[in-house]
């Protein structure tokens, strides 16, 4: 239980402050109607461009509110969430074209467990310059705002945000993202799996990083969870930066919060998924998560049922994690015991229980219905939607909210990403790089 504190507060005391609606931040969403021209025809080679009408409701668009603690290079304010969307037909191929600086407007007001939460960090004492964080319940804290901590210096001096980010993440940096979404999406059987970086956008311009953390335990194997591995190394709104990229590898009730989601019926669109599928919140109906058809191994289980030699070692991987009936090889290096301490990039300790690393899942193949998702992390239940991907949560017998792998789509993307895409295909033994 303990592994999780921190996102248990991130999770549930937001939530609380979600139902309870004491968000004070007013979400203004201007629809930019984009004008129907079809005026300039630009010749380049042989490619053909021109501007057409998208559905931009989904966006959080903005051009007047700007950043208190985040600067660009000249030290002004960072103009919030999405500049700019638009639509354009390239060589007959209908895209939209979203403009962003990536850096979000979330305006959190402390509730006591997120406070105790802070101060109950296994390293608080070193984390916060005075031991402890600087607010208290009921202070409003801006995106950015110092609240003690000892972050790392690498931009924050000169752009921002020191003291609001734990050690160890950078802080972020204005983005320049032109990012080009699909408006209809094809479904590809390639295994185009999502890779390190950006792998689609959040409807307020912040990126959206896949599962992984690009490090593993073994070389090319074990790799963990960004979820649970950087528990620690997330903002209040669990997200973070990497190379100045502000980004969120899992549920973040902060943008919940925006799009006033409180799951009592189906989410609205999050955020689009670089293959052009819409990524929606949490919830598929009242009170009802919609739920990931990904389980965790059970390590005590017959090798016929994924299990390794010996109940409670990592010593053998899947076959294949789509399909656990071809059972198990042995693992190139052992993972660490279940439940045994490993020490993450920012010198937190935490138990690797099952599920700490990716390959402690297995796709359950069980019959996408209803709230039911497939291994891609999403559905078309029929309600109008069309294919849409799911962020994934569970809920804890105490009713504390967790993420739940993929957490958002993924692992593989279920349609072709296209050649002027923010992402890349990657492959499912790929997963190293630097630390996102
Ligand atoms: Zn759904
Ligand atoms: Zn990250």
């Amino acid at each position: 239980m303990k592994k999780f504190n921190i996102l248990n507060y991130i999770l549930s005391s937001l939530l609380v402050c979600t139902l309870a609606a004491c968000d004070s931040s007013d979400t203004e969403e201007t629809t930019e109607e984009t004008t129907t021209e079809e005026t300039t025809t630009e010749e380049t080679t042989e490619e053909t461009s021109t501007s057409t009408d998208v559905d931009t409701s989904a966006w959080l668009i903005n051009n007047s509110t700007i950043s208190t603690y985040i600067s660009d290079d000249s030290g002004n304010g960072v103009v919030e969430d999405v500049q700019s969307v638009e639509g354009e037909i390239i060589d007959d191929v209908e895209y939209m074209v979203v403009k962003t600086t990536g850096i979000p407007k979330y305006d959190v007001t402390m509730t006591q467990d997120m406070v105790d939460a802070l101060n109950d960090r296994p390293k608080a004492n070193s984390d916060f310059s005075g031991g402890e964080t600087t607010v208290s319940v009921g202070d409003e804290v801006l995106f950015g705002q110092d609240i003690g901590y000892n972050s790392s210096s690498e931009y924050c001096d000169d752009t921002g945000g020191a003291g609001y980010w734990p050690p160890g993440p950078g802080c972020p940096l204005e983005q320049d993202t032109e990012a080009y979404f699909t408006v209809e999406p094809t479904d590809t059987d390639e295994e185009c799996a999502t890779g390190l970086n950006t792998v689609g956008l959040m409807v307020n311009g912040t990126a959206i990083f896949n599962w992984g953390d690009g490090m593993s335990y073994g070389s090319n194997q074990w790799y963990n969870l960004a979820p649970v591995a950087e528990q620690y190394d997330v903002d209040i709104c669990g997200g973070h930066a990497a190379n100045g990229t502000y980004h969120h590898h899992f549920y973040t009730s902060c943008l919940a919060s925006l799009l006033e989601d409180d799951g009592d019926e189906h989410s609205p669109i999050y955020g689009f998924s670089a293959d052009g599928y819409p990524l929606y919140g949490p919830y598929e109906s009242d009170g009802q998560l919609a739920i990931s058809a990904w389980e965790k191994r059970d390590y005590g289980a017959s090798e016929a049922e994924g299990g390794c030699d010996t109940p409670g070692e990592r010593t053998c991987v899947l076959v294949d994690e789509y399909d656990i009936s071809q059972g198990v090889v042995a693992a190139d290096s052992n993972g660490p015991d279940i439940g045994e301490d490993v020490t993450t990039l920012s010198s937190n300790t935490i138990a690797a229980d099952d599920g700490y690393y990716y390959e402690d899942y297995y796709y359950s193949q069980a019959t996408v219905t209803g709230a039911m998702l497939d291994e891609n992390n999403g559905h078309d239940s029929g309600d109008g939607k069309g294919y849409h991907y799911h962020i994934t949560l569970t809920e804890d017998t105490d009713g504390t909210l967790l993420p739940s792998f993929p957490y958002q789509m993924g692992p593989r993307f279920k349609a072709e990403l296209p050649d002027n895409s923010i992402a890349s295909c990657s492959t499912d033994d790929e997963q190293q790089g630097p630390p996102p």
